[in-house]
């Protein structure tokens, strides 16, 4: 296990907004949480309302919101007066094309500020917003128009030719089509500048209710076809705690999320969690590049910084030469999520950044972070830390008539969260019996193997789907992708179980180099070797085959599922979200 990484609490920085985390944890209830967000009368709730105008209502509606940096160089800032403004023109544009309640709006843009206008407009006229990630192909697009019953889409020119025209008669729910760049020359389509010119700017406060749906997100496809999670306006009291509690968000930072809000975490965390905790969001329309993050980070003074396992691997791939001349002094907190950590990730961020990484757990079904390493504790590097206040996480075995039963700790098993926190999703879109399967004596079952050490650390095994039966042993990829990452050689490593006449199944890596490496048998012996002294015979990979990349999800995840189903020559199965699948469509 790597060393302890000491919590840094600098004496000219702010105290964490969390300073005693097991004081907390045992006196927390989500009702005062909920009873902090009840701004509106008659029990009304609206995310939006809450990100921008009750800033407004504060007196601090000058502050900038939205610092976008365009491709080519554009930097433009909108203040939450601004957004509050627009939102409410794009509110009342929708009315005008009769959209209400329930309806939903999708949008499939890039990082624009057209997307973050539709997103609060959308909020605050209480219909629910879905957001489609940009570079996905026309049968993706397609089929989650159709599932969530898209009535508006708000697109640009060149996505909705190229992925939209010619399949429109197949979408009959599809009312009106927005385009953020509209020339007039799209026939049957709206100018969305115009619409929103022509909408008034005042609005009367929005009037949803808590349990109104707000949010629907498809997951990321990586066991499998994605589903469609729902999320309520109560959402947001998650959003703004784990905001305020596991990111440090505070008023007046400066805050980055790298997640595109394509994806659940571009939305709770690249849009509501920055803005209802008062912070300026940084975006960036660009794709990543380590030199200009670098420069990102510098010249921005970002505070705080929340990126993903296979951004932080391609920054490693970059070398400390590219963070050279760059002052990250100005950064107090850094976050991880979406795929394990590896702890030399964390290790290497502190050693070349200044600062560790910090893993954070959830999913977009818990709509929100549930396990988290707190600025104000030490990280044990490889661990997704602790469950936040509020939420009690367990790991469990289901009993194969139903029920679970709670493992002790030390034990291997499916990570568990008691049923009921505020951003907990309600529905599986048109899939009600699926829903109901992920709950089980008042727990939720994530899908996920954990262990939970007995200080209450919950450390990654690997999914449910992924994990590898071998010689009698249950392995999960993690541990031994960990330790063939320690190898200098190694960029990515993704590992799958091999059926195997003898030990059931055996494990067999697939490894990408760093640039500097080159494939060959002596280095293939070399890392086998090298992971067998650290895991033993037992757990070690048997085979290891060098590949110039790991099939991964679009955002970001690799695809050990495809890794298995191109070794052993079995159907790919639902390939949408699959990076690179889409060639002809370059990410615009
Ligand atoms: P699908 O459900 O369609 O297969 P997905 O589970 O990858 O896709 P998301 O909801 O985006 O879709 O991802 C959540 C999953 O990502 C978690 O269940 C977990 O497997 C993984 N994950 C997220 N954060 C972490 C983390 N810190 N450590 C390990 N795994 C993580
Ligand atoms: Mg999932």
């Amino acid at each position: 296990m790597a060393a302890l990484i000491h919590k840094i609490l600098n004496a000219n920085e702010p105290a964490p907004n969390l300073m005693d985390y097991r004081a907390m944890r045992a006196t927390f209830s989500w009702d005062i949480a909920c009873a902090e967000q009840a701004r509106l009368p008659y029990d009304r709730l609206n995310i939006a309302f809450e990100a921008v105008d009750r800033w407004v209502a504060t007196g601090q509606g000058e502050v900038a919101a939205l610092r976008w940096l365009g491709k080519n160089g554009e930097r433009q800032d909108f203040s939450y007066t601004e957004l509050a403004r627009l939102s409410n023109r794009f509110a009342n544009s929708l009315e005008q094309l009769g959209i209400g309640p329930g309806d939903r709006v999708c949008i499939l843009a890039g990082r624009i500020p057209e997307l973050y206008i539709t997103a609060l407009g959308t909020l605050k006229a209480g219909a629910v917003f879905c957001p489609l990630f940009s570079a996905f192909g026309p049968e993706p697009v397609r089929v989650r128009l159709v599932k969530s019953q898209a009535r508006v889409l708000v697109t640009t020119t060149l996505l909705y030719q190229r992925k939209i025209r010619e399949q429109r008669n197949n979408l009959p729910d599809l009312e009106h089509i927005l385009l953020t760049d509209s020339d007039g020359s799209e026939p049957g389509t709206h100018s969305f500048h115009t619409l929103l010119e022509t909408g008034p700017d005042h609005r009367s406060p929005p009037r949803t209710r808590p349990e109104d749906w707000a949010l629907l997100h498809f997951t990321s496809g990586t066991t499998g076809i994605p589903k469609g999670a729902i999320h309520v306006h109560q959402a947001v009291a998650a959003h703004q705690l784990t905001g305020r509690w596991v990111l440090d968000l505070r008023p007046g930072d400066i805050y980055w999320c790298t997640a595109d809000p394509g994806w659940v975490t571009g939305v709770s965390y690249g849009i509501i969690a920055p803005f209802v905790n008062g912070a300026t969001l940084v975006v960036d329309e660009a794709e990543f590049d380590a030199r200009r993050w670098y420069a990102i980070l510098d010249r921005e003074r970002v505070n705080v910084w929340y990126t993903a396992p296979t951004a932080i691997r391609m920054l490693m791939k970059a070398g400390a030469e590219a963070v050279q001349g760059h002052d990250l002094s100005a950064l107090r907190f850094m976050a991880s999520v979406g795929e394990p950590l590896n702890p030399e990730a964390v290790t290497w961020s502190l050693a070349t950044l200044g600062r560790p990484f910090h893993d954070t757990w959830w999913q977009t079904e818990t709509g929100a972070i549930m396990i988290a390493n707190y600025r104000v504790l030490d990280i044990r590097p490889g661990s997704m830390g602790q469950p936040l206040p509020g939420i009690e996480a367990a790991i469990v075995r289901r009993r194969p008539g139903g029920g679970v039963d709670r493992l002790e700790p030390g034990e291997e098993g499916e990570l568990a969260l008691r049923a009921g926190w505020p951003s907990m999703f309600r529905s599986y879109l048109d899939d009600e019996e699926r829903y109901q399967q992920c709950f089980a004596d008042g727990w939720y079952l994530s899908g996920d193997l954990a262990i939970c050490d007995i200080d209450g650390y919950f450390w990654f095994v690997g999914r449910n789907d992924d994990v590898i039966k071998t010689s009698g042993h249950l392995i999960g990829p993690f541990e031994v992708e960990n330790v063939l990452m320690e190898h200098p050689a190694v960029a990515e490593a993704g590992m799958i179980g091999k059926p195997d006449e003898f030990a059931g199944q055996i494990v067999k890596a697939f490894v990408a180099l760093k640039p500097s490496y080159v494939p060959s048998d002596a280095l293939r012996k070399e890392l086998l070797g090298f992971a067998r002294t650290r895991l033993g015979p037992a757990v070690a990979p048997r085979e290891l085959e060098f590949i110039p990349d790991l099939p991964k999800t679009r955002s970001g995840k690799i695809m050990r599922r495809l890794l298995r189903a191109r070794e052993l020559g079995l159907p790919l199965g639902d390939v949408s979200t699959l990076e690179g699948e889409n060639p002809e469509e370059p990410d615009v």
